[in-house]
Formats: structure tokens, C-alpha cells, sequence
């Protein structure tokens, strides 16, 4: 009895203490707070735990659970320094009533396949789910870490990650955020929701440039020595809300365990029944944390990695080369427009058996050459994964038919996944029930979508369509539309792309 008592002991310690090591450093360990601090590693690498925790709650337990419960029975694995009242305060301010739906993440049966809809945030896009919460987790990590500092987070947009890092850290306590966008580059929708945003300490600049500007003008700011220290002189530090930051991806992790529990409380499957996954995918964020919930417990069988005609994972998956050379694509379903993948390093890493070495050469071999294939032992790992990819015809035809067939709309980032979902089931005959996430509301890519139901539309306005797709369908437009229609702007700062550091310094001087 004794001698498993301090057994057990020993495991409640080694838990107690998860730590995150760099993908491509052995040497070097941190605390999740200070992961999480730091976004990316001093290496140039990720922070990965060093294993991944397993879930201690029944499926019978957590059938019942609240999202805000499940999050916490989630996180609480991964994120060991942070207090139980530390973690449940950043979990019961970030899922409250920004969020359209009590539930949070709702399950929505179409045809034989469910959708987890992640779309019911402040902006209407799945990037909520995370960035709701990582504002909470960065003010809490540095007041573990003693820091001082007001947290400035800056920010480069092509237009959904912006207004949700703007509507995460509006009014967060010692938090400043100032987003940067191609004037000319988002849609319509996209800017009135930046430029209206509210909150004191949010800030909204449209660049004369495009996006690559914007983002290498952020990375240079980030990289400037002179203004660290002129900005920690004035009590400040820069910190990002980039995907990689492993605040990012834990939250990510909830969703899944969360839509399980949900699918056996309403005995869609029965206790442990494997169900197939299918993740519209950019940066690879989202479908990674699928494999972590795997990696948990969740009886997840294949992962099904759904990009569009940017389908440089595809071809990952098919033939162990990845390969960036390739001429970039315009799409419709613009947040999946990436040719590097960078939340794809974690799983390199683990596929490597952890070997630190093994993947800093091939992510160099990324950075010199735009190309690197993975050794066959490495190949092996991957049988969780399955790749699949949607043109923009297949997107367009997988909106028509859903709608045709069931009444349900789907934006174009979930069409492209519900494509590939269909297709591999039809040509692999596995019968397991599918979820497939759906990442952004109908109402963000309205033109598109709308388009694609009936080409009548193509070329009308996005408000107009607004006013169409309520008609259209059951869903009511989301309060995330409504506001900006009328919504006061705020916003009006434009600078060329030499003006950027003068442009931060003047925000901060003036207190925003
Ligand atoms: C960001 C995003 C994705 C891609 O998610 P990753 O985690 O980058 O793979 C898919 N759909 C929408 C609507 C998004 O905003």
C-alpha cells in the first residue's frame, strides 16, 4: 500500500512539473508559463512537452462537462505552474458571452457527418477559441515570471488573426496591442472590424504595402535591439500572439476531448468507437492539437489533413518531401493560402523520436533550399495521417450540394475539409463517424459562399449578401456582423512601411 502511494506520489510530481523543450534543442527546458512568454525559442525553435499528458477523467466524466470544465480537465495537463484558481480564472474569462452560444463549440449533425462548429466567437473564426484565452494566460505568466512590464503584442495581418488578437486583448489589464494590415489587401468586413474595434489599449494601422510588408516590417521590430531597451526604459516589452505560442495550441486541444464527450452523451457513437477527424489546415495548428487529444485518449482514429490548392501537405503526406518551391495560390478560403506550415515542425519533431538534431537540419535545409524529405523510419510515424485537398471547383460544388441536399451552409475553409472528408470515405470505404472542424461562419466569406449557392450573386455587395444569406438560411447573422455595420470607427492611423517603428513609438508615447 505504501509502496503505491509512493508510486502515485511520484506521478502526481513528474505532473506537477510538465516541461517544454525547444524542437531543436535538447539542452534547453522552460515552464509552461515561460514558454508561453517567450511564444518561440531562443533557437528558432518550438516549445514541445517533453511527453504528452494523458487525460484522468472518464469519458463518462467528462460526458456531462461544461466546455469551461472540459478546458479545465484539459489544460491543467499541460499548463502544471499555473494555480487551479490561476487557470480557471483565464478559462471563465475567456469562454463567457463573447461567445454567441453557451455551449461554446456546438456539435451540428449535416448529412451523416458532425460538425464542430468553432465559429461562435467574437469574430467568427476559429482563431478564437485560442486567442480568447491567450491574453489571460500571457498577463498570468508574467506575473508568475515577475515581470514588470506592460505587454505590448504587435501584430501583422492579412485580416482574420488581427481583429481576433484585437478583440482577445482589448481592455486585458497590462496589455497593449497594436495591429498592423495592408491597407488595400483585406476584405471589407475584414477592415470594419479592425478599424471599429473598442478598448483602450488596442491599436489598428493600415499600411501603405501588402502583407509580406507588414510582416517583415513586425519581424524586424521584434528583432530591434535599440528599441528593447528604449521600450523597457519606458516599461514596456514586446511579446506575439503568433500560432506557434503553445497558449495557442493547448486551448485547441479542449475542442476535440470536448466534441467526443458531446458525440457519446448523445449516443451518436458508443464508448470508446474510434471516429475519423478532418481539419481544414494552414498552419497546421489546429489539426495538431487533434493528434495531441489522440495523444491523450481520445479514441481518434485517422487524422485527416485537408488543405486547398496550396497543397503543399498533401504532398507531404503522400511522398515524405516537403517541398515550398511552388508558385502560391490565391484561393477562396484565403486562411489556408500558406506554403509553410510552421506548427508542422512539432510533429517533425516527435516523428523524429524527439531528436533535437534531426530536425533543426531538416528545418535548415527549409530555410536554405525551400526543401527537405523525411527519412523512411520517420515515414512510418505518420500511419495517423491522411492528406486530402479541394480545388476551388470541388470547394464550390461541396457548398452547392450541402446546401442543396441539407440546408446547412458552410464557409469555404469547411467546404474544402468537407470535400476531403467525402472523398476519403468514399475511396477508402472506412465507415467511422466523422467531425469535421468547421472553422469560420458563413458570414465572414459571404461572397464566396454565396456565389457558390447561386452564381445571381456573384459580383453583389457584401452587405447585401448578408442580407440574402439570413434568407437563405437558418442562421441568424452573427452579432460580429451586425456591430460593424453601424459601429462608430476608430481607427484611421496609416503609415508607410519605413514609418513602422516610428508609428509603435508615437502609440505608446501617447498611452494609446
Ligand atoms: C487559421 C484558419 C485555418 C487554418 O488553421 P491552422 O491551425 O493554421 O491549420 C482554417 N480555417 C480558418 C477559417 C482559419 O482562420
Amino acid at each position: 500500500m505504501y509502496r503505491n502511494l509512493g508510486k502515485r506520489m511520484n506521478e502526481e510530481d513528474r505532473k506537477m512539473n510538465l516541461l517544454y523543450k525547444s524542437t531543436r534543442n535538447a539542452e534547453y527546458t522552460v515552464t509552461a508559463s515561460q514558454a508561453i512568454l517567450k511564444g518561440l525559442a531562443e533557437d528558432g525553435g518550438l516549445f514541445v512537452p517533453v511527453e504528452i499528458p494523458k487525460l484522468d477523467v472518464t469519458m463518462a466524466e467528462l460526458k456531462s462537462m461544461s466546455y469551461q470544465d472540459t478546458a479545465y480537465a484539459v489544460m491543467k495537463h499541460f499548463l502544471t505552474d499555473f494555480t487551479e484558481e490561476e487557470l480557471k480564472h483565464c478559462i471563465n474569462n475567456a469562454y463567457d458571452s463573447k461567445f454567441d452560444t453557451e455551449v461554446i463549440a456546438p456539435l451540428v449533425k449535416v448529412g451523416d457527418t458532425y460538425h464542430l462548429e468553432l465559429f461562435h466567437g467574437a469574430t467568427i473564426a476559429f482563431k478564437d477559441m485560442a486567442l480568447s484565452i491567450l491574453p489571460h494566460l500571457l498577463t498570468t505568466a508574467a506575473k508568475k515570471n515577475n515581470v514588470k512590464n506592460d505587454i505590448v503584442i504587435l501584430t501583422a495581418t492579412s485580416g482574420d488573426t488581427g481583429k481576433a488578437a484585437l478583440a482577445g486583448f482589448a481592455d486585458v489589464p497590462g496589455t497593449r496591442i497594436i495591429v498592423f494590415y495592408p491597407k488595400n489587401g483585406v476584405s471589407k468586413v475584414q477592415e470594419l472590424q479592425m478599424v471599429t474595434q473598442k478598448g483602450d489599449n488596442t491599436a489598428v494601422v493600415a499600411i501603405h504595402g501588402n502583407f509580406d510588408n507588414a510582416q517583415s516590417g513586425v519581424k524586424a521590430l521584434f528583432e530591434d535591439k535599440e528599441l528593447e531597451k528604449e521600450l523597457a526604459d519606458a516599461g514596456y516589452q514586446f511579446s506575439s500572439a503568433n500560432s506557434i505560442n503553445i497558449g495557442r495550441l493547448v486551448p485547441q486541444v479542449v475542442y476535440y476531448v470536448y466534441a467526443y464527450a458531446k458525440l457519446l452523451e448523445n449516443e451518436e457513437i458508443a464508448v470508446g468507437e474510434e471516429i475519423n477527424v478532418t481539419v481544414p489546415t494552414g498552419n497546421f495548428g489546429n489539426i495538431l492539437a487533434a493528434y495531441y487529444a489522440k495523444q491523450m485518449g481520445v479514441p481518434i482514429g485517422k487524422l485527416i489533413c485537408a488543405s486547398n490548392e496550396n497543397k503543399v501537405l498533401f504532398d507531404f503526406f503522400k511522398t515524405g518531401k516537403y517541398d515550398r518551391n511552388r508558385e502560391f495560390v490565391l484561393t477562396s478560403s484565403p486562411s489556408m493560402d500558406i506554403l509553410i506550415s510552421s506548427n508542422l515542425e512539432r510533429l517533425i519533431y516527435t516523428i523524429a523520436g524527439q531528436d533535437a538534431d534531426k530536425d533543426r537540419e531538416l528545418m535548415e535545409a527549409l530555410k536554405t533550399t525551400g526543401i527537405y524529405e523525411i527519412t523512411e523510419d520517420m515515414k512510418a510515424k505518420l500511419a495517423d495521417f491522411e492528406g486530402g485537398y479541394a480545388t476551388e471547383e470541388e470547394t464550390k460544388a461541396a457548398i452547392h450540394d450541402t446546401y442543396a441536399s441539407t440546408g446547412y451552409v458552410m464557409d469555404t475553409h469547411t467546404a474544402v475539409a468537407a470535400h476531403v472528408s467525402k472523398v476519403y470515405q468514399n475511396t477508402t470505404g472506412n465507415e467511422k463517424k466523422m467531425l469535421v472542424a468547421s472553422t469560420a461562419s458563413p458570414y465572414k466569406f459571404i461572397g464566396s459562399v454565396m456565389t457558390a449557392i447561386d452564381e445571381k450573386y456573384a459580383g453583389m455587395d457584401d452587405f447585401a449578401l448578408i442580407d440574402e444569406l439570413e434568407k437563405t438560411s437558418a442562421m441568424e447573422v452573427p452579432n460580429a456582423i451586425k456591430e460593424i455595420q453601424n459601429a462608430e470607427i476608430r481607427h484611421t492611423l496609416e503609415c508607410d512601411v519605413d514609418q513602422m517603428k516610428s508609428t509603435v513609438k508615437a502609440i505608446l508615447k501617447a498611452g494609446m
